[in-house]
């Protein structure tokens, strides 16, 4: 079942632009109140919402009621306002809401949609935040929750790297500067022994007059640097800004590294890779795995079919390894493994298996069922460099070819 979003805006043009323009870019279940008391109907019955949007102006609700009984139900709310004033603005941040958005314009309704894809994300993101203070770490805790991270809280530089060790699945550090023992820009400097700019970002923080700490921050490598006190908004912003930098360099890294149809890897990375095979110094097993008469299935189902009987290959060939191992696409419908940390016999033993895998296989289209094998010729590493494994993988291959197909050969 979809989570659900619920849209509580009482004017009806507004919010059948909203609710349209979710359906179509996000994927939540979108449901619509007019007033403040439909709104508590709905949430009484069900109070299942990723998240809320509340319009302060309803009409049995004029001035912002709707946000305090939302919250009050635990409900996360980002506040709808056709006008925002300063003191407004304060009030809102106050009681805890995500964001608010003005519903002025297009550009703004727009914000939303990026504003939810954040939070969706953040639910699974990690973050620790280290600062001596125990007010400033309630108040971060409190901030951060708001946009639904997990967070832990350090008190000290040490307290931090314990964490790190233990939470692998941390993804952002926030940092004050000033603490007992390890400072910011020391702890800095640890994690980055460990840790790239891309791999952990970090976000220094200070409330120091010494201008010479933001450099101090960022010259030692942290993403990003914030000035104490700040407001919640410029925070966020710059957390966001970071997380997206990040998830961009995650995605160019995956288009350079795969192959587009497949997502398996490409040849250019399964050489970049192979280094770290030859460098953990154990025995290693390659194979190059070829599709028989493909041409034939090409010309009878057409090329779109013969597109996803490599997918298909693919997809088998990744669930049959470890994610230790390693599956290329090096051709059309060439594919080469690498397999870690295998002898001889094991290695024979699993390519046996796989290619028997792959010919019990069938795919089931609407107009037929297509079977198909593959030839393997296997290649082990001894001293020889990789070009030369290639070479005894290919020459096996074209054995097996030769030999009627559907076979491995050993090189
Ligand atoms: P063999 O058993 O000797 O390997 O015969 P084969 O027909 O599989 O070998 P051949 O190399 O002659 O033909 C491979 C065909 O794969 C030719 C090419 O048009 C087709 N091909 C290459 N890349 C793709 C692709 O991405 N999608 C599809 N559908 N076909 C592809
Ligand atoms: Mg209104
Ligand atoms: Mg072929």
């Amino acid at each position: 079942m979809k989570e659900r979003i619920l849209i509580i805006e009482d004017n009806r043009a507004l919010s059948k632009i909203l609710t349209k323009k979710m359906e179509k870019n996000l994927d939540f279940e979108i449901i619509q109140a007019f007033s403040y008391d439909e709104a508590e109907e709905i949430i009484n019955d069900n109070d299942d919402f990723f998240i809320t949007l509340c319009d302060l102006n309803l009409p049995d609700a004029p001035d912002g009621e709707i946000v305090d009984f939302v919250i009050s139900k635990g409900l996360p709310v980002i506040v709808l306002t056709g006008s925002i004033d300063e003191d407004l603005r304060e009030e809102m941040l106050g009681k805890n809401i995500v964001d608010y958005v003005y519903k002025g314009n297009i550009e703004d309704v727009n914000y939303i949609f990026t504003l939810i894809q954040r939070l969706s994300k953040n639910r699974d993101i990690k973050v620790l935040a280290v600062d001596d203070s125990l007010v400033f770490r309630k108040e971060i805790k409190k901030l951060l929750q708001s946009q639904m991270f997990s967070v832990l809280i350090a008190a000290h530089g040490e307290e931090a790297l314990n964490y790190l060790e233990n939470n692998q699945d941390i993804k952002l550090v926030l940092t004050d500067f000033n603490m007992p023992v390890i400072d910011g820009v020391e702890l800095t400097k640890n994690i980055r022994e460990k840790h790239d700019k891309d791999d952990m970002p970090i976000i220094g923080m200070t409330g120091s007059e010494d201008h010479l700490v933001s450099a101090k921050f960022l010259k030692i490598g942290a993403n990003d640097f914030i000035n104490k006190p700040f407001s919640k908004e410029e925070l966020i912003c710059r957390i966001n800004n970071t997380l997206d930098a990040k998830e961009h360099l995650e995605m160019i890294t995956e288009i350079a590294n795969k192959d587009f149809m497949t997502k398996a890897y490409n040849r250019r990375y399964f050489f970049q890779e192979m280094e770290s095979f030859y460098k953990a110094n154990s025995n290693f097993a390659i194979a190059m795995i070829d599709i028989d008469l493909f041409k034939k299935i090409n010309d009878k189902y057409g090329h779109d079919i013969g597109d996803l009987v490599i997918i298909t290959l693919s997809n088998t060939l990744k669930y049959h390894t470890k994610g230790s191992d390693l599956v290329a696409r090096f051709g059309g419908e060439e594919f080469c493994i690498a397999l870690r940390d295998v002898d001889k016999k094991q290695a024979v033993g699993f390519f046996a298996k796989l290619r028997k895998t792959i010919c019990d296989l069938s795919i089931n289209t609407i107009n037929a069922k297509i079977k198909f094998s593959v030839s393997i010729g296997v290649a082990f590493s001894g001293d020889k460099k990789i070009d030369e494994l290639l070479k005894e993988a290919d020459e096996a291959l074209f054995r097996a070819k030769e030999n009627g197909r559907n076979r491995v050969e050993i090189a």
